[in-house]
């Protein structure tokens, strides 16, 4: 789906498709100069982190193994109610392993500080983020994400594999929803 398909229910185009590929191809770059020699396990947070996943696993020419796990801390609302749930929870073993946590994006922080903390309990060699948008709020909280993609305004944004009450992952692009949608 494109912007313009949807063009009512946007008030603002943030990021182009091409502009989303060729940031994540830096990243890519980055990880894969921390991560020489190593076989890292890509944790993706369901249901946002999709797009970002596929787009950043297939990006990587290191081994890597792919695990996902689904959280909620926000119900159908546009604000981060702070108490998270595990919706389902990863596969793997992280006994050993490096793990990379892939999400969309980080507002207030609470969903990543909380799961920085229980993957790391877990035995893990490492753990470090990468997200693909960080809001400024993000940077009121003690959360050391190691890859970010892009810092954005304060706004309620989709596509890409963000969500408004499910609608608009499909968007190939990011932008910010009218707030009459919402409102
Ligand atoms: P945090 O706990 O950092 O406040 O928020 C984490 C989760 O809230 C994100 O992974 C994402 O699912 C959701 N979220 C935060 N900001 C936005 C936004 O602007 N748009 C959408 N669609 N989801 C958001
Ligand atoms: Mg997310
Ligand atoms: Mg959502």
């Amino acid at each position: 789906m494109q912007f313009s398909d949807v063009e009512a229910d946007l008030s603002e185009v943030l990021l182009s498709q091409e502009e989303i590929h060729e940031k994540i191809a830096v990243m890519a770059r980055q990880i894969e100069a921390d991560y020489a020699g190593e076989k890292l396990l890509l944790v993706g947070v369901l249901r946002g982190a999709v797009m970002v996943m596929a787009d950043l696993a297939r990006e990587l020419t290191l081994p890597l193994e792919m695990d996902w796990m689904a959280v909620s801390s926000y119900g159908a609302g546009t604000q981060s109610s702070g108490v998270v749930r595990i919706l389902k929870d990863l596969d793997s073993d992280l006994q050993g392993r490096k793990v990379l946590i892939v999400e969309d994006i980080i507002d207030s922080g609470l969903t990543l500080s909380w799961l920085l903390g229980n993957l790391r309990s877990r035995g893990a060699e490492s753990v470090e983020i990468c997200t693909l948008l960080r809001k400024p709020d993000a940077a009121k909280v003690e959360v050391d994400v190691r890859y970010v993609g892009f810092d954005i305004p304060n706004a309620f944004v989709v596509g890409y594999g963000l969500d408004y009450a499910e609608k608009y992952r499909n968007l190939r692009g990011i932008a910010v929803l009218a707030p009459h949608v919402y409102e």
